[in-house]
């Protein structure tokens, strides 16, 4: 067996840890941490009130506690239900469930995670299924989870595991004095004291919920000592192999049993003990049996389960299970979620800032937690791009327009020159570096020992291990301040330059050997991965990266599609008659406003008559002078990097992207309408614009703005 279940009780440190005196602090973070207008409790009080007064109770409070401390009572008067909040039992608890709950469990549990669960049961399954021996999988439905458990079964689990007698009569005080109050009007009429169940609310709920399924973990476990019931082995002989036997992840419950009817009705036996036991139901006709293999008599054991059958692939938490590697199909379920959002927003006029601000926000994070554990097909990836890209660029409109921007740039981080949409090839493959670097970083874990059983220690799993000695330390390949690397194989050719980068990036590194070596993730702060810092450096190395100071554009405060309206003018793509002719369409190319010059994005933006007389209005306005740059994005730079006065900085943000916006309007008027507007008529609308701008923002003042158009005179 292996070292999962070694560690099932409490040490005597963490269990006098647990029965410390309650500290000022320790309740003081306590209740601070709850809503303040948490509902009241039998007594009348809010947590507000005892987090607004605490100067005033809080000696009679920690009196009050530290009596309970000694007694395990309460005086009477004082809210039951303030207890079960107020001493931090849960932080207290969590620190010390990670060591009592198994590796089969991994709801609540620090450090572990809902996908650990998920990688497990596949991982798992695939050997199975690859072993070609039949086995049963059963994914039980557990009914009523918090308000049904017996107490005297989790008591009965709390000492099993080592607590201490104080830490069982806190709990058992804090069950015995659990009072429904029923609300008539608002008004407390009496109490209830049921006879069992945790309440929902109870911050400690959940974990002790863990605990008490953590006596299903153990039931299951016994059936299998007494070898009532075979389980799932992994092992490829690379070291002791890993049996499975169930998964918890809260009631989400999956248990892996041989396929055979006595087993079964072991097994059967084994949850029926479990019902009486602990107080829980499991709904057999919503559990589900699943034959892995080829599995004679299934339906006779399906009969004694009273389950239905079901077959592969099927979900466990959300995510698919079964199914075969590389499978487009599990992705269907998130390209059906695309579609149905992109229904659901089908009435809405949006703009691009609109339709950019929801693939951001909403679209771009429906696939994260399947890429989490999943490779995305391309065909998939290509798909979802192309809802995507339809969606920013045509919306809802069922007509083709012009896509103004690569996918490839607009795919980037802003920083980068990009709008920030989620290249998910990429953010696929940062999302799954994270388990490397978890592999590499944990010193244990159920989901580890799975996949080293699986696929050895050797495997792709661990790329540091390029020593002839995989155990040996960093500081014993240097001698004499000298690197004296013996390598465990030769190189090959392609592999030559990442050596020699690498030994003049250590050459002359200081070696302590005194600490230990450990792995350090260079591109973030405290040199751990993060998915984010590794997209934003993989970003970093592409092609098509546009290297100008983007930053200086998104962070003003505009109207979205006036934003993005900027950033494509930027990066030259809107559609002014120069790059119309890129893209082949037969024009007679001449401004419309000046009529003389070819329209490019930096005459009809700077040089042209009209935009030099927008931009001189505002120069005046400030009281300033200048003389016209050769490109706008030189402009924008140059005008952010003018000082102006506190007062006016504000707007002195906003004019830049208010000369852009009017003067295409206004272009857009005379290309369409034919009529253009007087030139004092058309600054005075770009005022007006830049004041309806200045009221969207809560920080400037109308006052200022008003003082600052007072000295104009639109007529020049
Ligand atoms: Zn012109």
């Amino acid at each position: 067996m292996t070292s999962l279940k070694e560690k099932s009780s409490l040490s005597s440190e963490e269990k006098n840890a647990l029965e410390q005196a309650f500290e000022e602090e320790e309740i003081l973070n306590a209740i601070n941490s709850c809503a303040p207008d948490k509902s009241p409790g039998p007594d009348g009080f809010s947590m507000g009130f005892y987090q607004k007064c605490w100067g005033i109770i809080k000696q009679d409070i920690l009196g009050a506690l530290n009596h309970f401390h000694n007694n395990c009572h309460m005086v009477k008067s004082f809210n039951a239900s303030f207890i079960a909040l107020v001493p931090k039992k849960k932080e207290r608890l969590k620190k010390v469930i990670g060591n009592l709950v198994s590796g089969f469990q991994n709801a609540f549990v620090q450090g572990r995670q809902i996908t650990d669960a998920t990688l497990i049961a596949n991982e798992v399954l695939d050997w199975k299924q690859k072993s070609g021996t039949p086995g049963l999988l059963f994914k039980l439905d557990i009914e009523k989870a918090f308000d049904k458990l017996s107490w005297s079964f989790l008591i009965s689990i709390l000492r099993q595991m080592g607590f201490g007698e104080r830490w069982i009569r806190w709990i058992k005080y804090s069950f015995s004095t659990i009072k429904y109050s029923i609300l008539v009007n608002r008004s407390p009429v009496g109490f209830l004291s049921p006879g069992r169940g945790i309440r929902q609310g109870d911050p400690l709920s959940p974990f002790l919920f863990i605990l008490a399924m953590e006596g299903l973990s153990r039931m299951l476990e016994k059936a299998k000592q007494l070898q009532w019931t075979e389980d799932f082995e992994v092992g490829n002989g690379y070291g002791p192999p890993v049996s499975i036997s169930h998964l918890l992840f809260a009631d989400d419950t999956l248990v892996f049993c041989g396929a055979k009817k006595s087993q079964v009705q072991y097994l059967s036996l084994t949850l029926m003990l479990f019902e009486a036991l602990s107080g829980l139901h499991i709904n057999m006709s919503k559990s589900t049996i699943y034959p892995v293999n080829e599995v004679p008599d299934l339906e006779d054991m399906a009969a004694i389960m009273c389950c239905p059958t079901g077959s592969f692939p099927t979900a466990y938490l959300g995510m698919p299970l079964g199914a075969m590697n590389r499978s487009s199909q599990v992705w269907n379920v998130i390209v059906e979620k695309f579609e149905r959002r992109l229904a659901s927003w089908q009435q809405q006029y949006l703009s691009l800032g609109g339709r950019l601000t929801l693939i951001n926000s909403v679209l771009d994070s429906i696939p994260t937690y399947f890429m989490s554990l999943l490779l995305m097909p391309a065909k998939v990836k290509q798909r979802l791009d192309k809802i995507r890209r339809d969606f920013l660029w045509e919306g809802n409109n069922k007509d083709h327009k012009i896509h103004l921007v690569k996918w490839a740039k607009v795919t980037l981080p802003k920083q980068y020159g990009g709008l920030g949409i989620k290249d998910l090839a990429l953010h696929n493959k940062c999302l799954l570096l994270k388990w490397h670097w978890r592999y590499n970083q944990e010193a244990a874990g159920l989901w580890k020992e799975v996949i080293q059983a699986k696929y050895g220690s050797d495997s792709h799993w661990c790329s540091n291990k390029i020593a002839s000695h995989p155990d040996s330390t960093i500081s014993q390949y240097r001698e004499d301040n000298v690197w004296n690397l013996i390598l465990r194989r030769n190189l090959n050719d392609w592999e030559l330059e990442e050596v020699f980068s690498l030994m003049a990036t250590i050459q002359t590194s200081a070696i302590n050997s005194q600490r230990r070596d450990k792995l350090i993730w260079r591109h973030s702060r405290d040199g751990s991965y993060t998915v984010k810092a590794c997209y934003l450096q993989q970003s970093s190395k592409k092609t098509v990266i546009d290297q100008w100071p983007w930053k200086l554009i998104w962070r003003t405060k505009l109207p979205p599609k006036v934003i993005c309206f900027r950033w494509i003018t930027l990066k030259d793509s809107c559609l002014t008659q120069n790059n119309l002719m890129r893209r082949k369409f037969q024009i007679v190319n001449r401004c419309y406003m000046c009529l003389c010059n070819s329209e490019s994005i930096n005459h009809l933006f700077l040089h042209c008559t009209v935009a030099t007389g927008l931009w001189n209005m505002f120069f005046s306005l400030f009281g300033l002078t200048w003389v016209m740059l050769r490109s706008l994005r030189e402009a924008f730079v140059c005008w952010s990097s003018w000082k102006v006065g506190k007062s006016v900085k504000q707007i002195w943000s906003l004019v830049p992207a208010c000369i852009l916006w009017c003067l295409w309007t206004e272009r857009n008027k005379r290309c369409f309408d034919g009529t253009p507007t007087p030139i004092s008529t058309f600054k005075a609308r770009c005022l007006i614009t830049l004041f309806g701008w200045v009221n969207l923002s809560p920080v400037l003042s109308v006052d200022s703005f008003l003082e600052f158009i007072s000295s104009i005179d639109l007529c020049c």
